[in-house]
């Protein structure tokens, strides 16, 4: 029987690098799949892990529709046996249904990799769908952990090196703004607790090497 698998965990515990695995594992036995991404690190249409791996994918915009291609790549003779779905937080909810309906309807396994929890705590509207509806959810082994030393459960966003919580939960990156530059975004998984203190790396540091103890936010 096919399944929707959701692997889950934070942006450094290694969900590339296992959705390449996944796909290396079922092509070495024959089977025939489909790569799929979206929003990736190394740009559109590529899964790429921190490992170094790469490989082809398929890009899913807003509009994409998972039921439609399979149904249409399946009519024209086309062989399909798996989905491999990375970035699946950034799916929407009905992109997940229509996967959902794949893995019932066309009996095609389905193995969807993403973040839980945007840089606010709050579920991407992909993955809260996805645990719904997943047949199995795994939380990955490989742990990435927070600059204290304690389990990295939280995904934080900083600009221009302080931690934010509010914005746009996908930052596009190439809108040029004529009276102000762009501000230097980057992430960094924290444990809850700093995560709510809004202490990162850097402002540990910086709270540490201050020649007077600061409060802590
Ligand atoms: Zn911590």
């Amino acid at each position: 029987m096919a399944e929707l698998h959701f692997f889950t965990g934070t942006m450094d515990s290694g969900k590339s690098t296992l959705a390449l695995q996944t796909n290396h594992n079922h092509a070495a036995r024959g089977r025939v799949g489909r790569i799929f991404t979206t929003h990736d690190r190394a740009g559109a249409a590529v899964v790429s892990s921190r490992l170094g791996l790469t490989h082809e994918a398929l890009e899913v915009d807003g509009e994409f529709d998972f039921w439609a291609y399979v149904v249409d790549t399946l009519t024209r003779g086309g062989r399909i046996d798996y989905l491999v779905c990375d970035e699946a937080q950034f799916y929407t909810s009905e992109q997940i249904d229509q996967l959902a309906k794949v893995v019932d309807e066309l009996q095609i396994d389905v193995f969807a990799f993403g973040i839980l929890t945007d840089f606010r705590t709050l579920l991407f509207p992909g993955s809260a769908r996805l645990v719904e509806l997943a047949d199995r959810m795994n939380v990955l082994q490989v742990e990435a952990l927070c600059w204290c030393g304690k389990r990295a459960t939280h995904n934080a966003r900083t600009e221009n090196g302080a931690m934010v919580v509010e914005g746009e939960v996908i930052v596009v990156g190439d809108v040029d703004q004529v009276d102000e530059p762009p501000a230097d975004v980057a992430y960094e998984v924290l444990c809850r607790q700093h995560h709510r203190r809004r202490l990162t790396a850097a402002r540990a540091k910086a709270v540490s090497l201050a020649p007077e103890p600061l409060p802590f936010g």
